[in-house]
């Protein structure tokens, strides 16, 4: 079950929100009383309540707002409770003077916004024995296996537990808590006024992730990164997995550099199914694989990671899908000028000689990996030539310094930097001037799909291949190898450029 917490300064605004999630099919809030600003009027917020309430009044040291006395803020939360608030949340150093009365039941609390404590077993039988119903324990998560002990604990206790870990690195236990047994877990009313660090709004918990279809049979998956909050990778992949009828959820998976190492070890603890790998653990994650994809030898970097009872297997996507996204558009191309009255052309590869690869990351070299396979003659250029060359070294291409890059022109130019980018939608990493009407022009930048580089480029007739193309193809392809089945493709494409057009209009 998803408790949503509200917490507004005035009391109509509370029973608005609780009236309008009550109609959502919400069946539990948590009513944060320490944001109402002035003397809180319990009774009035409680009468003719929509559905189930948590009576909660934090003070600033546990996270919340309360200004008023102590003394105040205990008669709040005893009034909550001869007023019939089903659920009343009472901090472990307050609990054992607050005495239990009538039906309302009694969660204990404890929060720690620094760490994960070493002990949470005995952590959790002293709240157990302060006469709690349920046991509630946030704590910060600095390193993925917290998340895993957290997990644990819930499973294996004797009482109803909510086990949560906070911020990035935690936010996976958050939608996977009633997997693990909680009674419920916590979401916000809305996304942008979160309550503690890393938790989403409802909708999101109800809709993206699905929260109360996961049972103990749903697969894992996720992407690993740091910083992954930006990811839309979740987005377009639960979708693909609800429009398929897959039992499995994919969540963003904070884990810094330096943790990496073991939470693949830890693996299958949650257990995972599946990972997306991406900036900056394309290369570290190899050591790890038991199995990998040509492809991944060769670029000596992988994007994708199954876990199979054998051990792990690695693959990359990013090339492939760079070069079937050119397929797609230069075969669409052809089939255009056939039905024009055109020739068909008998041709080796992807049919295209040249190619500028602008930039010098992970994208660019999977890319000129990809069309270098494909017998076409790529140049590699970036803004820090050391860059380029070591690229070119590697995938046996040449460079050309980042003012030169448009000196001659290639049959393809693919921008593979950020160039474009929202919010520098203004920029384009290769002047129009430049553009050739024979060219294709494939821009990796998927937010927006139509940066300026696409734009004009379009404008003067050239064959296009958007980010969003390729995006969604990595994220195919991935689906294939973890599912064994095709992906529904323009679930996933819709799905990334509701979510790209709805960051956009947020900032
Ligand atoms: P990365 O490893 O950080 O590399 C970024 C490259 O862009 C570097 O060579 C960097 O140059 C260059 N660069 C950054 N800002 C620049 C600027 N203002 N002018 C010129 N060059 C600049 O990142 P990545 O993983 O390769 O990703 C690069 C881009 O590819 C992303 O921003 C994303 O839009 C796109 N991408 C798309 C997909 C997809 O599926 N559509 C997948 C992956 C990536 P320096 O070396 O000088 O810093």
């Amino acid at each position: 079950m998803i408790c949503v917490s509200i917490g507004r300064g005035r009391h109509r605004h509370v029973i608005a929100e609780h009236k309008h999630l009550a109609e959502h099919g919400i069946r539990l809030v948590e009513l944060r009383l320490d944001y109402i600003e002035g003397p809180v009027q319990v009774a009035r917020l409680l009468r003719d309540r929509h559905c189930p309430v948590i009576a909660t009044c934090r003070r600033a040291v546990d996270g919340g707002r309360w200004a008023q006395s102590e003394e105040t803020r205990r008669l709040v939360l005893r009034t909550a409770i001869v007023e019939g608030a089903d659920y009343v949340d009472l901090e472990d150093d307050i609990a054992a003077s607050v005495p239990r009365y009538g039906a309302t039941k009694r969660i204990i609390s404890h929060h720690d916004f620094h760490k994960t404590p070493a002990d949470l077993e005995s952590l959790h039988a002293r709240l157990a024995a302060l006469d709690a119903d349920v046991v509630k324990i946030a704590t910060m998560a600095n390193h993925p296996t917290d998340n895993l002990r957290m997990m644990e604990l819930v499973r294996t206790a004797r009482i109803p537990t909510v086990g949560l870990c906070m911020g990035d690195i935690g936010m996976p236990t958050r939608v996977l808590a009633g997997r693990y047994g909680a009674p419920f877990t916590f979401a916000t009313f809305h996304e942008d006024r979160v309550m503690a660090p890393g938790q989403i709004g409802w909708r999101q918990m109800r809709d993206l992730y699905r929260y109360d279809s996961i049972t103990t049979a749903t697969r894992i998956y996720g992407v690993v990164a740091d910083p992954v909050a930006h990811s839309l990778s979740p987005v377009v992949h639960n979708a693909a997995v609800q429009a398929a009828g897959i039992d499995a959820v994919y969540l963003p998976f904070r884990v810094p550099a330096e943790q990496i190492d073991e939470f693949l070890e830890r693996a299958t603890s949650w257990p995972l199914s599946g990972l997306s790998v991406t900036i900056p653990h394309k290369e570290s994650v190899l050591k790890h694989a038991l199995r990998q994809e040509d492809l991944v030898t060769a670029i000596g970097a992988a994007n994708t990671l199954s876990f199979e009872p054998a051990g792990v297997a690695a693959s990359n996507t990013d090339a492939t899908a760079a070069v079937e996204s050119l397929r797609a558009a230069l075969a669409e191309q052809e089939a255009e000028e056939i039905a024009a009255g055109g020739p068909s052309r008998k041709k080796d590869g992807l049919g295209l000689k040249t190619a500028l690869v602008l930039g010098a990351g992970g994208a660019a070299r999977a890319v000129a990996f990809g069309l270098k396979r494909q017998g076409v003659d790529v140049t590699v250029s970036s803004r820090t030539l050391e860059r380029s060359k070591r690229i070119a070294a590697e995938v046996g291409c040449k460079s050309v310094d980042w003012t030169a890059r448009s000196r001659v022109p290639y049959d393809c130019v693919v921008n593979a930097t950020p160039v474009g980018m929202h919010p520098n939608v203004d920029e384009t990493p290769y002047a129009k001037e430049h553009l050739r009407s024979y060219m294709v022009v494939f821009d990796t930048v998927y937010n927006p799909e139509n940066t300026l580089l696409v734009k004009e480029a379009r404008a003067v007739g050239c064959r296009i291949v958007t980010g969003v193309d390729m995006f969604v193809r990595q994220a195919a392809i991935q689906f294939r190898i973890w599912h064994g089945a095709d992906a529904p493709e323009q679930v996933m494409r819709d799905a990334l450029k509701r979510a790209t057009s709805s960051a956009r209009h947020s900032d």
